[in-house]
């Protein structure tokens, strides 16, 4: 059993595999997960915090009581937590509600939890961090290392300007770099704020177990906005009839090759016309509604901002403003009109907000409704209409994970 419970414990070392004979070194283990989890000396076990004590009588152990599963069930399940029984699966509780792992366009995205949420492994507590990062409160030059994206994977919410907070109280901020003209020296104290983001955190602040990984922003951004047709088909008609229906269109420009776009406009148009009533007929898409639901921008009409996270198919009010349902930026496209030959550009990813997943590079690769038809049918889909555009990592990861277990 480990004699020091204080925060500097040795933690368990991972790559060390497990001495199953030896129950001593397992309690020892729980013991120092416990203290690196809680912070050491308060939920040190009774014995230890009862060292040095004035030789009061220990208290005795509570009594368990339970009416959903006995103490012997409940000490199978502890012991099965160290050293699974492969020909035993039980739980102890039932599986908590999952939430679905895609929203589609035509379906409002969930309710955020609060941002102030520890849950370092759910996309959506990590929108809810990321949009306290506002562009009037959070400089957008920021290098990557103290960006939003950085900060809120590590549990940070933006709090003042460029301010940083944390609901374990922690406040500081990484503002006036700016200000330091030596560019070493400017490098040397972004190194040291950057390690600010795990080390700031308070003694007891689950953050500083564990901070998200990178990958995050990733499945936060296929949770929102997932690339496969059933999504975003009925969101390129909707703004086709809504905010495209106009004489004049806006100048924009996209990453995406313009062959790339008509493939996925005659993609998106066929999965439509496959499942209209019989004899509706729907207007063609062209590349620009399928640029614009591609990088993930909505009809945005501000009479109705509640509902503007999601399409209708059918219903809602002609609109040229667009925004994304992500960051919440909106765009009014008349802002983007061809005047006296010369016009501003809407750039359909950089107008993204700079912490926002559908701004960074080449995401949108993942689209394999960007290819030809003919390519992916060659390739062996069988049906091209619900194909997804990919597999989800985390599944991979959980599948790998339930092989070795
Ligand atoms: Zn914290
Ligand atoms: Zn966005």
């Amino acid at each position: 059993m480990s004699t020091d419970p204080g925060p500097s414990a040795p933690r368990p070392d991972p790559s060390m595999a497990p001495k199953p004979a030896d129950a001593d070194d397992t309690h020892g283990d729980l013991h120092d997960v416990f203290s690196a989890l809680y912070a050491g000396a308060e939920w040190a076990s009774d014995a230890e915090s009862d060292d040095g004590d004035d030789g009061a009588a220990p208290e005795p152990a509570p009594e368990v009581v339970s009416a959903r599963f006995s103490r012997a069930q409940l000490l199978r399940a502890l012991d099965d937590l160290i050293l699974p029984s492969p020909s035993r699966k039980r739980r102890i509780f039932p599986d908590p509600a999952r939430l679905p792992t895609t929203t589609p366009s035509t379906a409002p995205l969930p309710p955020l939890p609060p941002a102030s949420l520890c849950a370092p492994f759910s996309p959506l507590p990590l929108l809810a961090r990321l949009r306290t990062f506002r562009q009037e409160t959070y400089s957008a030059l920021l290098p990557p290392s103290l960006g939003a994206q950085a900060a809120a994977l590590a549990g940070w919410t933006n709090a003042g300007p460029d301010g940083l907070a944390c609901a374990c109280g922690a406040r500081w901020g990484v503002g006036g770099l700016g200000a330091i003209k030596d560019a070493r020296v400017r490098v040397e104290v972004v190194r040291r704020l950057a390690a600010g983001l795990s080390a700031r955190h308070r003694e007891g602040c689950g953050w500083r177990v564990a901070a998200s990984p990178g990958a995050l922003v990733g499945e936060m951004r296929r949770f929102a906005h997932p690339l496969v047709a059933a999504s975003l088909a009925p969101l390129a008609q909707e703004l086709l009839r809504r905010s495209l229906a106009g004489p004049v269109r806006p100048v924009w420009s996209c990453p995406v090759p313009v062959e790339q776009l008509d493939a996925l406009a005659a993609a998106l148009q066929a999965y439509g016309a496959d499942r209209a009533e019989p004899g509706a007929v729907l207007p063609p898409l062209d590349a620009l509604a399928a640029a614009l639901a591609l990088f993930g921008w909505y009809p945005y009409d501000p009479g109705f901002a509640a509902a503007a996270d999601h399409v209708t198919p059918g219903s809602g009010t002609p609109t040229d403003i667009v925004a994304c349902r992500i960051c919440q930026r909106r765009v009014g496209m008349w802002a983007f009109q061809p005047r006296d030959g010369a016009a501003k550009v809407f750039d359909l990813q950089r107008e993204h907000v700079a912490w926002c997943p559908l701004r960074a590079d080449d995401w949108w690769r993942e689209c394999v409704r960007l290819r030809p038809l003919g390519e992916v049918e060659r390739e062996g889909a069988v049906d091209i209409a619900a194909l997804l555009v990919s597999e989800r990592p985390a599944k991979r990861w959980r599948r790998a994970r339930g092989v070795r277990g």
